[in-house]
């Protein structure tokens, strides 16, 4: 495929990084790399303590044990996500009541929130989809009034902010990912956010297989024992050392990926006043990170003759979540609750190459591809 829908990127030094972790002769985690990574998101973004994870999952495991869900317990979530932010609560029995995005983004809708909240409810989980924030004033006043945490999957969300704040500086926990497919990668990677002192101590706990080894090795006891539920939540030396790399470079990517982003919305801006097809509407509130770029098609349909279309020009989009609330899992225990927005998103969005080896050309060929598709259509 000459046009993947995404391609690692290596910045230069991951090698050399795994060469040094390697050579220092301790590669478990939480070594140098891996303190290294924690401080530049403490001091980049201002969190108030980071966890490297082994991915995003575990960060929101992780933060499904903190927040001590038990089965009976409600966490609202939005339908339209990845199968990890429903899942991980889902392990602890608690009950999933999904809610729908809005209609200008793919983001929860905070307008329907009140209305799922019961006495049951703990958390509201948000996603701040293609790292474009969710409406955060509304969203934090909801969960202030009724006292309920809010967990940002922040997974497409480095260095994105909501008025200036940085994304995962909003909830209690936040968790981001550092997958091969997101802007900043590992392999497979994340981390926990903790903005809530109160989580920070158990978070250690709970990240070492539920025993106190952290504080151990800061000499503050004088073994480790078992003395909590926990599972072994820390990656390695080399992820980390991968990582460090990869965050040096931050700027660049960003910068890269926002270019890539903007010539797309450019490109198929005649397409999308000709009402073919949707572009992403970014709210004044939020910035664009560069993480995705989508466009909505006008049917599911014209999307798979779309999809078909490209592929024949050696390009690869792809569509994305399918709503969670309609899937072999949770199907039958769904309320029956129709969410129209998350079922339209699971229908028409189509995502686009993007990565930072893609080249301008690039861009320029594809956008030339989808203006060819509606030529002649109406
Ligand atoms: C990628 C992703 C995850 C999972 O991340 P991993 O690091 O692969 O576990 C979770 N939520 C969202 C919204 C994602 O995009």
């Amino acid at each position: 495929m000459k046009y993947p829908f995404n391609k690692p990127f290596l910045t230069g030094k991951e090698i050399e990084y795994i060469v040094q972790a390697v050579a220092s002769g301790k590669i478990s985690g939480d070594g140098s790399f891996t303190k290294l990574c924690h401080r530049f998101f403490e001091e980049r973004f201002g969190f108030r303590k980071v966890m490297l994870t082994t991915s995003c999952s575990d960060a929101l495991e992780m933060s499904a044990i903190l927040l001590d869900f038990k089965p009976g317990d409600e966490v609202i979530i939005p339908s339209f996500t990845f199968v990890s932010t429903a899942n991980a609560f889902a392990l602890r029995g608690a009950k999933i009541v999904f809610a729908d995005s809005g209609k200008g983004d793919p983001n929860i809708d905070p307008e329907l929130i009140e209305s799922l909240i019961t006495p049951a409810t703990k958390a509201i989980v948000l996603v701040h989809y293609a790292g474009i924030a969710c409406d955060m004033d509304a969203i934090m006043d909801i969960a202030s009034r009724h006292k309920l945490h809010v967990v940002e999957d922040a997974a497409h969300s480095v260095d994105s902010y909501y008025k200036g704040k940085p994304l995962g500086s909003f909830g209690s926990l936040a968790a981001f990912s550092f997958h091969e497919t997101k802007n900043v990668i590992s392999g497979e990677g994340g981390m926990l956010v903790i903005n809530d002192e109160q989580f920070i101590k158990r978070a250690e706990i709970i990240r070492e297989k539920g025993t106190n080894r952290s504080a151990f090795f800061r000499g503050e006891v004088d073994k480790y024992n078992w003395v909590d539920i926990g599972s072994s939540f820390l990656p390695s030396e080399i992820i980390a050392a991968f990582l460090y790399a990869q965050l040096e470079n931050l700027d660049k990517i960003q910068k890269r990926r926002i270019s890539l982003w903007e010539q797309y919305y450019e490109g198929l801006k005649g397409v999308a006043e000709k009402g073919f097809i949707q572009l992403p509407e970014i709210p004044d509130y939020a910035t664009n990170n560069g993480h995705m770029f989508y466009v909505l098609c006008r049917s599911q349909q014209e999307r798979q003759e779309l999809i078909t279309f490209m592929k024949e020009a050696d390009i690869l989009p792809t569509f994305h979540y399918l709503s969670l609330h309609k899937s072999p899992f949770f199907e039958g225990k769904h309320d029956g609750r129709v969410l129209v927005n998350s079922d339209n998103y699971t229908d028409k969005l189509l995502r686009m190459p993007l990565y930072y080896e893609l080249p301008d050309e690039g861009v320029k060929f594809i956008t030339g591809k989808i203006k060819e598709f509606y030529e002649g259509r109406e």
